[in-house]
């Protein structure tokens, strides 16, 4: 039950607004519908590119011979036999350093 906040008479909903047939006082009815808020989650993925290498692989905890650092991606680079274990090539994540690994 709503009352007119000018004269305090009783309101009536009509036309999607409660309407005071005293004054003439008009409120809009309140939404009971609750409405999220869609917000658009931008799909665009932030990739680094590192340098040139667009096939970067997993970050791993190696420390780069170069400044220290102690992050780096690499990638297996497989040899030309398969009997080899493959190569693994780290690229510092900081000054992009690369070097080679042997299992
Ligand atoms: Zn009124
Ligand atoms: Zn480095």
């Amino acid at each position: 039950m709503e009352f007119c906040p000018k004269c305090g008479a009783m309101m009536l909903p009509s036309d999607g607004v409660l309407k005071c047939n005293t004054c003439g006082y008009s409120d809009k009815l309140e939404d009971n519908n609750e409405y999220e808020v869609s917000r658009e989650i931008k799909a665009e993925e932030t990739v680094k590119m590192l340098g040139e290498d667009v096939n970067v692989g997993p970050e791993t905890n190696e420390t780069c011979p170069e400044c220290g650092h102690d992050k780096a991606t690499y990638k297996l680079l497989q040899t030309r036999s398969a009997d080899e274990a493959p190569t693994r090539i780290f690229t510092c994540t900081k000054c992009k350093h690369t070097w080679r690994a042997y299992d």
